[in-house]
């Protein structure tokens, strides 16, 4: 079983939040990485900060971390362990202690596979460890100033020096180390405009980032220009490199298989082919919501991250922002 519980959901942070489930917008809330006691701040997610990190050995030296906010892959090895993405802020030195329990060989290399806070927020305490910290060259412009993700409302704040990405590429990086090659792919774009995926070549693994939430809607940052036209585009580029061995590591959601990227990209088309029209039709967002164009899809992929109505609003948002 996966630590990943796909039933914590917007709906738990509304609760919290005191909002009302729905499509409505969550109530503005800012935070700042760090709280005037010192201490890093809450996630908007709390299973973020409280799932303990489960350790999943994918193949030899190559293990999947779970927990700790978006997924994270470890390669270890004498040139150095590398780290894909780092969690959230709070999860760094659990992130540090899981490690070292699996090496001895200290996270040279970060590198992450875009800029959202609970794939990020642990870059401080490795940066303050001395890794070199690897990412898509808008990840570091995303990561320097403030950054709103409109649909949850959530405001991170600009990220210390240390904690920036100082190694930064445009659409393609291949590191050689630790007797793989790895290639980092970034696609147009897609969940949000700094996606990066990771091929680990010799053993067949690829990390897709938030390209891929394994059997539930995903969220799309139409704040950061991520639509979902891109998303299936995104996919597609992962699709054209794996094959059914492949083993294929969600942003979020349990590790996955070649038919189940699949299977998400397909579904993403249909809602795509059925929404769009409504879109050019001149609808309002709360008049395709109302419409219900994803009811026969929900059962199935409706009860993870978000609800179908935010799931609609979102998507539509998506092709809103990307036709202006
Ligand atoms: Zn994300």
């Amino acid at each position: 079983m996966s630590s990943f519980n796909p039933n914590f959901s917007l709906r738990d942070l509304l609760k919290i939040a005191g909002g009302i489930v729905g499509i409505d917008l969550l109530p503005s809330a800012s935070f700042a990485q760090r709280g005037a006691d010192g201490k890093p701040l809450k996630s908007p997610l709390p299973a973020f900060d409280n799932d303990p990190i489960k350790v999943t050995e994918l193949e030899k030296n190559l293990y999947l971390l779970m927990g700790a906010g978006g997924n994270i892959v470890l390669l270890t090895g004498a040139d150095g362990s590398i780290l894909v993405d780092t969690g959230v802020p709070s999860r760094g030195k659990d992130l540090q202690k899981t490690i070292k329990s699996l090496t001895k060989q200290p996270v040279v290399t970060v590198i992450n596979t875009h800029f959202h806070f609970d794939h990020t927020g642990g870059n401080e305490t490795f940066g303050t460890a001395k890794a070199s910290i690897v990412a898509q060259e808008e990840t570091r412009t995303r990561m320097s100033s403030p950054q709103t993700i409109e649909l949850i409302g959530f405001t991170v704040p600009a990220s210390p020096p240390i904690a920036l990405p100082s190694l930064t590429f445009e659409n393609k990086l291949t590191l050689h180390r630790n007797n793989t090659t790895i290639h980092l792919t970034h696609v147009p774009p897609a969940h949000t405009d700094t996606d990066v995926f990771l091929h680990f070549q010799a053993q067949n693994v690829i990390h897709a980032t938030d390209l891929f939430f394994n059997g539930f809607y995903p969220i799309i940052d139409y704040s950061s220009k991520g639509w979902i036209g891109g998303m299936v585009y995104g996919i597609d580029q992962v699709l054209a490199i794996a094959n059914n061995d492949t083993k294929i590591v969600p942003g979020h959601g349990p590790l996955g298989t070649y038919a189940q990227l699949l299977e998400s990209r397909t579904m993403l088309a249909l809602v795509q082919s059925r929404i769009e029209p409504l879109v050019k039709a001149g609808k309002t967002v709360e008049e395709i919501v109302a419409a219900k164009p994803t009811s026969d899809l929900d059962e199935k992929w409706g009860k993870g991250t978000l609800n179908p109505d935010t799931f609609v609003k979102d998507a539509v948002m998506s092709l809103v922002r990307h036709m202006v």
